[in-house]
């Protein structure tokens, strides 16, 4: 089967091999991918010499079709289309036994600690493998995994209530371009921030963002909306650049959440800044298998829709990388198509 490779680390020794098609064992499924998303996650892959197997596939979310069943597994079909919910747990551990399998002590991604999606075919346990509803395609469903669901549960863990001023920033974004929508959903007031505001301006509004502005004037804005208070809860998965700006404009009371430091993970916290505003500040890290669901539903009834950049052949890989970092222009998903 065709696959994206990588033997050294970095994005400039990624390649297209011939590589032995993986046949599923007790309790997995094999996939034949459709859709698979780009995401930072695997640009970090890439470059991580701790990366195994060896070639190393990366793709950390995808859709497909079930092609084959292994032994001894139940409730999914071959001809089942299905997205892959990434993280692998253990289903016994405390944290799988409060349905938050997010944070099992034996989780993984797949993608990062397998083989992943950016290939003909992959591997995945039964228990990740979600079946996509009628009147959702796999190219939206291979949308979800990562950004959409990390996004949802962020939304969720800050508890956005209608009304809310909810600034996110780093808006056109995997995370962002959905946290844009999910706050719509939940009837807040949406501040997108993106550094590309004149660029962008117009796709996010079309994703439920009331206002797009820049760095240097989310404040003044966020101000204006709020009588100087200041923004009830503040998304932020971009990290060091950010975070100074953002941590600021949080409300007295309000909540700043975090899933992610694509600029660097070290800031500094000015604790009686904490406290004296009594801020909430909170992590989260992707989300639950339920929660995945929640989302697969939301796209079959059309209450949220998936923002689809571009598709690219798997030959195009390096060029997926350019434009989700690069292209000016960008708001939503690079997907590649095996
Ligand atoms: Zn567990």
């Amino acid at each position: 089967m065709r696959a994206v490779v990588f033997e050294t680390p970095g994005i400039e020794n990624l390649k297209i091999m011939d590589m032995p098609k993986p046949k599923p064992g007790p309790g997995e499924v094999l996939v034949r991918v459709k859709y698979a998303g780009v995401n930072p996650v695997d640009y970090f892959t890439i470059n991580n010499k701790n990366a195994r197997p060896i070639p190393h596939i990366p793709g950390a979310e995808f859709s497909g079709v079930i092609e084959e069943v292994g032994p001894g597994v139940g409730g999914v079909n071959v001809g089942d289309e299905v997205v892959i919910y990434n993280r692998l747990f253990d289903g016994t551990c405390r944290y799988c036994l409060m349905g938050h399998e997010e944070l099992c002590v034996n989780s993984g991604l797949i993608g990062v600690v397998t083989q992943g999606g950016f290939a003909e075919y992959a591997v995945v346990p039964t228990t990740n493998a979600l079946k996509v509803p009628k009147g959702v395609s796999l190219d939206e469903a291979a949308t979800l995994p990562v950004g959409a669901l990390t996004a949802w549960h962020m939304l969720n863990r800050a508890e956005v209530h209608p009304g809310e001023v909810v600034a996110v920033f780093g808006a056109t974004g995997n995370v962002g371009s959905y946290a844009i929508q999910f706050a719509k959903l939940r009837g807040a007031i949406v501040v997108a921030v993106s550094r590309r505001a004149d660029r962008v301006r117009q796709a996010l509004m079309e994703l439920g963002a009331d206002y797009v502005v820049t760095p240097d004037d989310v404040k003044q804005v966020i101000n204006e909306l709020s009588e100087g208070l200041g923004a009830d809860v503040v998304v932020d998965a971009v990290g060091q650049s950010t975070w100074n700006l953002s941590f600021s404009i949080v409300a007295k009371y309000g909540r700043w959440i975090t899933a992610g430091a694509l600029t660097g993970g070290d800031v500094t916290l000015n604790l009686p800044s904490l406290y004296s505003r009594e801020v909430l500040v909170i992590g989260s890290t992707g989300g639950t298998r339920a929660e995945l669901r929640v989302l697969l539903n939301l796209l079959s009834k059309r209450r949220i829709r998936a923002p689809i950049y571009t598709k690219l052949d798997l030959e195009r890989v390096k060029d997926a990388f350019d434009i989700m970092f690069k292209d000016e222009n960008r708001v939503g998903k690079v997907l590649l198509t095996p």
